[in-house]
């Protein structure tokens, strides 16, 4: 029987190779699920669902996913990420979304390698001019985001990759020149940096890519959402691989707290036709945050863990090679 129910979810299996987007798809709240018992047998892992404290854990040699009931936050190993929608208990079975399952856990357990080449990175520092972007006093988050794209760039340089960026100096740009100035300059990845600001002691890390087509965006709490598909669309897949590649790089290599990597529909990740993150690199507001932020040493560490995850990516989408993905 278990024969059978293998050789049924192999034939379900999609032409790419990882997406189970024939298994059997369930209705509920009008969003699509799967049982994660199929999908994850689909997928490698072994599942292990603890109904007294709701903890779901899936795990295979090298990963491990972790959920919790009623939550969107998913851990895989020491990332935090957000689901668009909370696992869902029918009867005796835990049900994933099936736009959770395609566009955030299928890109990142099955990386689609074998792509282009990364050859030219646009950096696009946030802010400029007349926008200053976050104000701390007299810091003003345009001045900080120019000066870590500056270093970004050195490293890629040193890399090997050609880099052009927005704008390289303290000047006004609008939202919608930014991915109309990388497409222009033929660039492969688009990587737009920003610093928060909010009340004191909220600190860390937050990276970003596009919302997929119907859902909410993170900080509009997850769920159903009638929004349609942006251009940005047309690279889901990339875009959460080199979302979480930087967001792996930077928590590994900066001791920034973990915010999550989250979804939103900024216009600058709308518009792009490229694989496209927009990194919030800590809040301004928070003292531990800030000193950091300010702190020239610390920036050019900033600067190489941003630089690493590119080029992780890079390897990663290249090379054939998938199983870098999450290690
Ligand atoms: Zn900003």
């Amino acid at each position: 029987m278990r024969v059978l129910v293998a050789a049924l979810l192999l034939l379900a299996a999609s032409s790419h190779g990882s997406s189970p987007l024939s298994l059997e798809r369930v209705i509920a709240y009008g969003s699509s699920y799967y049982q994660l018992n199929q999908w994850s047998a689909f997928s490698g892992f072994q599942l292990r669902w603890d109904k007294k404290t709701g903890f779901v854990e899936l795990s295979k040699p090298g990963m491990r996913v972790a959920f919790a009931l009623n939550s969107r936050k998913v851990r895989i190993n020491n990332q935090n990420i957000l689901l668009s929608l909370p696992l869902l208990v029918r009867g005796d079975n835990v049900m994933i979304s099936s736009v959770d399952a395609q566009t955030t856990l299928d890109p990142l357990i099955f990386p689609r390698t074998g792509g282009p080449d990364v050859k030219i990175v646009c950096l696009d520092p946030g802010h400029g001019g007349r926008d200053t972007g976050k104000i701390d006093k007299f810091n003003l988050e345009k001045k900080y985001t120019l000066l870590l794209a500056k270093e970004i760039a050195i490293r890629l340089k040193l890399a090997g990759i050609k880099v052009v960026m927005t704008r390289t100096t303290d000047q006004t740009l609008e939202l919608s020149d930014r991915p109309e100035f990388a497409r222009r300059k033929g660039a492969d990845l688009f990587v737009s940096l920003h610093y928060n600001a909010t009340s004191p002691g909220v600190r860390g890390v937050e990276v970003y890519c596009l919302s997929p087509a119907g859902v909410a965006s993170s900080n509009d709490g997850g769920g159903r959402a009638p929004r349609g598909s942006n251009p940005g669309n047309m690279q889901n897949s990339r875009n959460i691989l080199l979302a979480s590649e930087l967001h792996k790089s930077i928590l590994q290599n900066t001791g920034l707290e973990d915010r999550g990597l989250k979804r939103s529909r900024f216009e600058v990740l709308r518009e792009a036709r490229i694989p496209a993150v927009l990194i919030e690199g800590g809040f301004m507001t928070d003292s531990m945050d800030a000193a950091k932020i300010y702190n020239p040493a610390f920036r050019k560490k900033m600067a190489q863990a941003i630089a690493d995850g590119i080029l992780s990516y890079k390897r990663i989408t290249s090379s054939g090679s998938s199983s870098q993905a999450l290690k």
